[in-house]
């Protein structure tokens, strides 16, 4: 892999396959929006690809969780025709078109990662950072001209940025983007446990996530751990079709590993139950001697396919701009060959208490040594000026009786029907949405606490307290483009 610069932005390149292949990459992506700005880096791709004069040659563009990357395959001159403008075009957004591409997007909807996994992500950092994925946020509307531009001007510079070209440099590239540094990401601290935990929660499939390392145990052990869920899963069983597997880097050699796993309709319990098992058999046995050799054939095969240069190249580019080391595919794969069942036996097995599982909604799954997971509820009611729904609906509904709302001296609280208390503190509010009269109060724990004018009595005295405690650039209407949360 070459290394070399072009107007402040680093390049790499390696010969490839034809034709040739540029990724402008920028180490930004979910993982760095707030709850106010949520979806903000995907309106910026948008507004930029939008503002292109259309091209016949192969351009793409994405956001995932840590980098949005300008993606062209073409002919050299078109390849530096497709970079200029987009470098220009992320200089001087066409904010104008904001509400047009708010609509389109909203429309198209679309999700950051594979939905489950941003479940799991959820799990593990609650609201804020990688945690915030699954929530519809403020909507696209929301978000305003000076987000759009406050963003980009942070985030899309060329400091910030990293070109990957499988061939040399054409001659006569320019990448005149706006200059700027490369931002030094906050790496986001996942949430406490005791042990490991399951969860219901707004996904569509079965998933299980380990706090890891970017080393070839690692690599080993959850491939061998998705081969074996899809022979359980999917050929012993037929309850299951597609499993996956997904990291996600949290500063220098840590990282989050998951596998995740569709479910056929009332079997998700079920495939939850071969995750665990699988999860425990590997912890206790390791992978036999055979599967670990087939693996790394796996693994050097595909590191030989020429197709895997634009794979390695944004390793690389990822490595770069998240200021984390990059560890070169002939060293991985060197690594890899030292690796025994043992060594692979032992590292799943030190991660297992860090073990999270998520699966639907409603579906009801008891796992042997695995603890209820979810957002921080407690069970004591904090102190403060108690709320009750009116005297009516106590008596008309069982649930509403149990129900309670508490104005605290510092946060706002709720006892749901099932005696669950989830306490969001005010410095721990990330946002608060407005929908006529009823408020919700987002905390950075993942709790949420309802204020409904419907539900509760008086709640007019805690909407006053929440709108002198919370910043302003925190409140918003709810969006005009969704329908339902
Ligand atoms: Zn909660």
């Amino acid at each position: 892999m070459q290394r070399t610069e072009i107007d402040g932005v680093p390049v790499l390149w390696e010969p490839g396959p034809e034709p040739l292949r540029a990724t402008l990459t920028f180490g930004v992506g979910a993982r760095d929006e707030t709850f106010r700005t949520i979806g903000v880096t995907h309106l910026v791709e948008h507004l930029a690809m939008g503002a292109l004069p259309r091209v016949h040659y192969d351009v793409n563009a994405s956001v995932d969780m840590t980098v949005t990357e300008f993606t062209v395959c073409a002919r050299p001159e078109q390849v530096t025709e497709f970079l200029e403008r987009v470098c220009r075009v992320l200089g001087a957004l066409p904010v104008d078109r904001l509400g047009k591409e708010a609509g389109v997007l909203a429309a198209e909807g679309g999700h950051y990662t594979d939905p489950t996994v941003e479940g799991l992500l959820h799990e593990r950092f609650g609201g804020r950072g990688p945690g915030l994925a699954v929530y519809v946020g403020p909507g696209y509307d929301r978000l305003t001209a000076e987000h759009v531009l406050a963003h980009a001007a942070r985030f899309f510079v060329s400091g910030n940025a990293v070109l990957q070209l499988t061939g040399p440099p054409p001659p006569g590239l320019t990448l005149p983007l706006p200059p700027g540094p490369l931002i030094e990401h906050e790496w986001h601290e996942p949430r406490t446990q005791s042990g490991p935990t399951v969860v219901g929660a707004a996904v569509p499939g079965v998933g299980v996530s380990l706090l890891g390392r970017r080393d070839p145990a690692w690599a080993a052990a959850m491939t061998i751990l998705a081969e074996r869920l899809e022979q359980s899963a999917r050929h012993d069983h037929g309850l299951s079709y597609q499993v996956s597997g997904e990291g996600l880097q949290l500063g220098g050699e840590r990282a989050l590993l998951a596998v995740t796993l569709d479910a056929r309709e009332g079997q998700e319990a079920a495939v939850a139950g071969i995750v665990w098992a699988e999860v425990q058999r590997l912890a206790a046995s390791g992978p036999t001697a055979e599967e670990l050799s087939l693996t790394y054939e796996e693994i050097k095969e595909l590191h030989a396919d020429p197709r895997y240069v634009p794979v390695e190249l944004a390793h690389a580019a990822e490595a770069l701009l998240l200021g984390i080391p990059h560890h070169p595919r002939h060293e991985r794969l060197a690594r890899l060959a030292e690796v025994t069942p043992a060594v692979v036996r032992e590292t799943v097995s030190e991660a297992l208490p860090t073990a999270q599982l998520v699966v639907p909604y409603e579906v009801d799954v008891h796992l042997p040594g695995v603890g209820e997971g979810g957002c921080a509820r407690v069970r004591e009611d904090p102190p403060g000026r108690v709320f009750k729904p009116p005297f009516l609906a106590q008596l008309l509904a069982r649930e509403a009786r149990a129900i309670r709302l508490i104005l605290m001296d510092d946060g706002v609280a709720l006892r749901d029907p099932d005696g669950d208390v989830h306490v969001v503190r005010w410095p721990e509010v990330v946002a608060v949405e407005r929908d006529g009269a009823e408020l919700t109060v987002f905390g950075a724990n993942g709790c949420q606490v309802p204020i409904d004018p419907d539900l509760i009595a008086g709640t007019d005295k805690v909407v006053a307290a929440v709108e002198r405690a919370v910043p302003a650039a925190l409140r918003y209407e709810r969006s005009a483009l969704t329908s339902s949360g």
